[in-house]
């Protein structure tokens, strides 16, 4: 017998789950007389959501065996929520997806065959579209990733989803990662393995709205461009190499202008803007400096992923409706 466990983060997401449960159901039905030596186990990761989610899932418990959950203490994030599930699954293989049916759980045979028969360690999602989405998220979105490409030697997928399907062994591999500045698109690039990449359009949110406002997305970003490279640190070192090399060119021409001409005083304009222009560039290279460093900060104060506030572990010992 295998098992599959399918991690789900949820974060508000009471109208998202009974939609996603039934279509889960349904899905796993087909997906049983495909292969039925395989089990699978539903975990529903409650990122300290505010609404009725956590009630909600232990509904779905009470009825059906199947689903485990466990619940933050607070908001932790959707990396933290993966990571939590990642820990508690006790599958051979490991599904993460997402609850507003944005990740098509019609894929899931499909990706299962790709790690069981054809000898993959993981099958991921990509969406080659990105319809429904503001233009200009998505243009962001696509100069982030040249970005972050270009800078880190990581391969990071454009358009690569969350929604992955996994062996023990890169599971094992990502959970061997501790840093708590998770950016997990990132870290399975970095562990590496062999990948199958699927494709398909862009899904719209089936109920509730997406939790990442543009701001949320940026910051991200950063963190992820810190996370997989230390060539900003690299380019500040240049630039001031740089900027020494020109300021050497100048005096020297100043020098020779003063000899030839004698004129002293002109040029005070330019100088307050080559002024402000390396103040500028000074603080840029200070706060890109002082981002790494307070990243190195977080890490070394080793403070947990996440915490849990309680989980369908503790109450099978005392729960008597759960079996
Ligand atoms: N999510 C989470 N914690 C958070 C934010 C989101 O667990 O702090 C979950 C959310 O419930 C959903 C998934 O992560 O299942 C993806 O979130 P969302 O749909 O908002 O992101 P998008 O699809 O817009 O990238
Ligand atoms: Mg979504």
């Amino acid at each position: 017998m295998q098992l599959l466990s399918i991690i789900v983060p949820c974060y508000n997401e009471e109208q998202a789950i009974p939609v996603f449960y039934h279509e889960i159901k349904k899905t796993m039905e087909e997906f049983h007389k495909e292969f039925p030596d395989t089990e699978y186990e539903l975990i529903f990761i409650d990122d300290g959501s505010k609404d009725g989610t956590l009630s909600c899932i232990k509904e779905l418990r009470q009825s059906d065996p199947l689903v485990r959950y466990v619940s933050f203490s607070r908001n932790f994030g959707k990396e933290a929520g993966i990571f939590a599930g990642l820990e508690n699954a006790g599958g051979d293989h490991v599904v993460i997806m997402d609850v507003d049916l944005q990740d098509p759980p019609a894929l899931l045979p499909e990706m299962y065959r790709a790690v069981t028969k054809e000898g993959y360690d993981s099958a991921a999602t990509r969406r080659v579209t990105r319809k429904g989405e503001p233009p200009i998220r998505s243009f962001f979105a696509r100069c982030f990733y040249r970005l972050i490409n270009r800078l880190s030697e990581t391969e990071i997928v454009d358009g690569a989803r969350d929604y992955r399907i996994m062996s023990r062994k890169m599971v094992d591999a990502v959970l061997s990662m501790r840093e708590s500045n998770r950016f997990t698109k990132g870290i399975y690039g970095w562990v590496g393995f062999r990948t199958k990449w699927l494709e398909y359009e862009n899904v719209e949110r089936v109920a509730g709205e997406t939790k990442w406002s543009f701001w949320k997305l940026l910051l991200y970003s950063i963190d992820g461009i810190v996370a997989f490279s230390t060539k900003p640190l690299a380019i500040a070192a240049m630039l001031g190499l740089f900027f020494t090399f020109m300021a050497f060119v100048m005096i020297i021409f100043i020098i020779v202008r003063k000899l030839v001409f004698g004129d002293p005083t002109s040029g005070w304009p330019s100088m307050v803007c080559i002024v402000l222009f390396i103040g500028g560039i000074q603080l840029f290279c200070m706060g890109v400096m002082g981002e790494y460093l307070s990243k190195a900060y977080i890490e070394t104060k080793k403070r947990p992923i996440y915490i849990e506030r309680e989980s369908s572990n503790e109450a099978d010992h005392t729960d008597p409706v759960s079996e």
